[in-house]
């Protein structure tokens, strides 16, 4: 079928590069994209060029953003969709960058219909129908095993697509929701408690925050530290490489 926009990308990608030097340099600095065949590489190349030719990436706080900046935030966005498409980013349109950690003003009304205010220091957040907002310290900052802020972000907005984040992004067909729910409804479970534990927990305590957390955080570890999470929640690891259809620790070997 024709589409304007099928048409659009074919150009852009016709007549433009990545910068060479700035993009071999990205790559060899993210650990998460190490082990990614050539063929791969090509595809997040094409990625991360139509990403950053139609999302909007905006410095705030006084913060310019440099090309390589653009770069390192654009790889790290398109791996998970890597084998989905960017189709799968259509609502996100626009990504605020704070220099630091910023400030979050957030409403909500309880069920006795009182509104609060909360207010929290955050390195990135994902609104439905809005922005995603990242700290660039914390994406800039070498982070402990398994932990990617800006995969993190990005898995919210895939949980979007069929409403609020809840933990269930839309599933690919011959995906089994019953299947993923339990297999997940066992992880967050057992997080939870390990979590009211207390003590060292293997994986970052905020997966037991709820749901919505435990696909992001879970995400974080399947792109960043793949045996981690195949080790300790393998069936969570498998529906994780259904749904990105990405088997991370064949490329990572860990
Ligand atoms: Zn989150």
């Amino acid at each position: 079928m024709w589409s304007f926009r099928a048409w659009r990308r074919r150009r852009l990608l016709a007549k433009t590069t990545l910068p060479q030097a700035q993009w071999q340099a990205v790559v060899a600095s993210l650990g998460l994209l190490r082990g990614l065949s050539t063929g791969e590489l090509r595809d997040l190349q094409q990625l991360v060029l139509l990403f950053l030719a139609e999302k909007s990436l905006v410095g705030v706080q006084g913060l310019a953003l440099s090309d390589a900046m653009r770069l390192r935030i654009a790889a790290q966005a398109c791996l998970p969709v890597l084998a989905l498409g960017l189709d799968w980013y259509r609502d996100v349109q626009t990504v605020l960058v704070y220099p630091g950690g910023f400030i979050a003003r957030h409403e909500y009304q309880d069920e006795a219909g009182v509104v609060h205010v909360e207010r929290a220091a955050l390195s990135g957040e994902a609104w439905e129908r809005g922005p995603v907002i990242l700290s660039w310290e914390a994406v800039a900052a070498e982070s402990p095993a398994g932990v990617n802020l800006v995969v993190h972000e990005f898995a919210h907005k895939l949980d979007m697509l069929n409403g609020a984040a809840n933990g269930l992004p839309p599933l690919h067909e011959g995906m089994s929701v019953r299947q993923w729910s339990a297999d997940f409804s066992a992880a967050y479970a057992r997080l939870v408690a390990e979590a009211e534990r207390g003590g060292v927990m293997l994986l970052d305590a905020y997966a037991a925050q709820d749901p919505a957390e435990c696909f992001a955080v879970l995400s974080e570890v399947f792109f960043a530290a793949p045996g981690l999470l195949q080790g300790s929640y393998p069936e969570v690891y498998g529906q994780l490489r259904l749904f990105y259809r990405q088997d991370p620790m064949v490329r990572l070997g860990c």
